[in-house]
């Protein structure tokens, strides 16, 4: 026969057990983009120019792109960092790891920033 304070001990500690494992998964998914660092050297890297990759443009008004809509720029985007040297910053994707990005440009890898 088992223990009434017994069997609610046991359920709280496992419940809070798995509570604490799940907190750095947790952590990683909604912080994950925060941790990008912008390189030492980002201000010495060329401004992207339309079409280096992806169908960018430096102002997303002069894309007609397919999968471009309304709102979105590279300052909206998850791969956006932030700004290096006035509209233009930083870009995490590979393909643009070389250059910076305008805040008001748009390629077709696009994704928003949750
Ligand atoms: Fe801009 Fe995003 Fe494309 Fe980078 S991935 S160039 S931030 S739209």
């Amino acid at each position: 026969m088992s223990n009434p304070i017994d069997d609610g001990r046991r359920k709280f500690l496992k419940t809070g057990a798995m509570a604490v494992a799940s907190i750095p998964l947790a952590t990683l998914m909604t912080h994950g983009t925060a941790m990008a660092n912008v390189p030492d050297d980002a201000e010495d890297l060329p401004q992207a120019e339309d079409d280096h990759a992806h169908d960018y443009v430096n102002d997303h008004n002069d894309t007609d792109h397919s999968r471009y809509q309304d709102g979105q720029r590279c300052d909206t985007c998850q791969f956006w960092v932030e700004s290096v040297d006035g509209d233009w910053g930083y870009c995490e994707h590979p393909s643009f790891s070389d250059v910076l990005v305008n805040a008001n440009g748009w390629c077709s890898v696009y994704a928003p920033a949750s």
